[in-house]
């Protein structure tokens, strides 16, 4: 803002600033009501291997519908309940749910997404712990998925954790890989059972010739520390084929299936008996 208008220029206040606080105030409120009421749901996309297309995994992805306002994307309210400590909750609700809607699905595996900040709570692996002996899941079943930050930010910690979630037969996975800073040294020293190749990396594998470059560059790498490789994202045919060849065993995106309700999944597994792929090529 200029002297001109009457603030002062070293300040940026802005009266908008104001109501962007207020709107956020509502919108926790109304994340922690729904919360509350058990109103934020879960969806589920389907993870096919690359040697035939057929569905062997699925990711949980939040889904909340404010009320008065429609969805909301988990890239606004995931951030929210980080910040305001509400993901403890949210977390273990989406845990709970997904390792129960598994139930229906034996021949699958499943994927949850976790935040840092779900660790500060020491009681947090044991609640994990405890949502599989409920529902009766085989830990090697379940997968968390996390970001490079955790391990950043805190590698001594994140290093126990690890160590707790694999002395119980649960996997680990790196996402958003190739999204952020990542660096060899940390994919060495963590181990992890996996990595996700962020869609920022997929997208131009099979028309711009440096990118498709860097993903085999990626590949190898994890590959050469015995990692195996999911790409995100995959919205074409091609984008399918280039990430095969690169040596990519799972691939997710919308060309398989978008994020969908638990019947859907289960439809897509019942029809695995019959064997056709989730994709049929043409
Ligand atoms: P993520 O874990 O990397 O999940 C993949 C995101 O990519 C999902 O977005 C999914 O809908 C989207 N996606 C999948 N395939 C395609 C595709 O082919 N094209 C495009 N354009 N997008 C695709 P979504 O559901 O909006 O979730 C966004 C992020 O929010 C997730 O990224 C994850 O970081 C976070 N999130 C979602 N649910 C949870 C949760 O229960 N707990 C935590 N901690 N984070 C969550
Ligand atoms: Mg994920
Ligand atoms: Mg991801
Ligand atoms: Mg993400």
């Amino acid at each position: 803002r200029s002297k001109e208008d009457g603030r002062g220029r070293w300040t940026f206040y802005d009266a908008s600033m104001d109501d962007e606080r207020e709107e956020r105030n509502l919108l926790e409120l109304d994340l922690r009501a729904a919360i509350d009421r058990e109103e934020i749901g879960v969806v589920y996309q389907p993870i096919v291997r690359a040697s035939d297309y057929r569905i062997c995994a699925v990711e949980a992805l939040a889904r909340w519908t404010r009320p008065g306002h429609g969805p909301v994307s988990p890239e606004v309210f995931i951030p929210i309940a980080e910040s305001t400590g509400l993901i403890d909750l949210l977390g273990l609700c989406v845990l709970r749910s997904a390792c129960f809607a598994l139930r229906q699905w034996p021949d699958l595996t499943i994927s949850v997404n976790v935040s840092p900040g779900q660790f500060r709570d020491p009681a947090f692996v044991g609640r994990v712990g405890d949502i599989l002996k409920e529902a009766e899941i085989e830990p090697s079943r379940l997968t968390l998925e996390m970001t490079e930050t955790y391990f950043i930010q805190n590698p001594a910690r994140a290093r126990q954790t690890l160590d707790m979630l694999r002395e119980m037969g649960i996997k680990v996975a790196l996402d958003d890989f190739g999204a952020g800073f990542s660096s060899v040294g940390y994919l060495r020293q963590f181990g992890f059972d996996r990595i996700k190749i962020d869609r920022a990396l997929v997208e131009g594998v099979a028309d711009r010739p440096r990118d498709a470059e860097l993903l085999h560059a990626t590949v190898a790498l994890a590959r050469s520390l015995d990692m195996p490789v999911t790409a995100e994202g995959v919205e074409t045919q091609a984008q399918a084929e280039a990430l095969k060849q690169a040596g990519c065993q799972l691939l997710q995106g919308y060309l398989f299936g978008k994020p969908s309700g638990q019947e859907q999944i289960t439809q897509m597994t019942v029809s695995l008996d019959d064997k056709p792929r989730l994709y049929a090529t043409k």
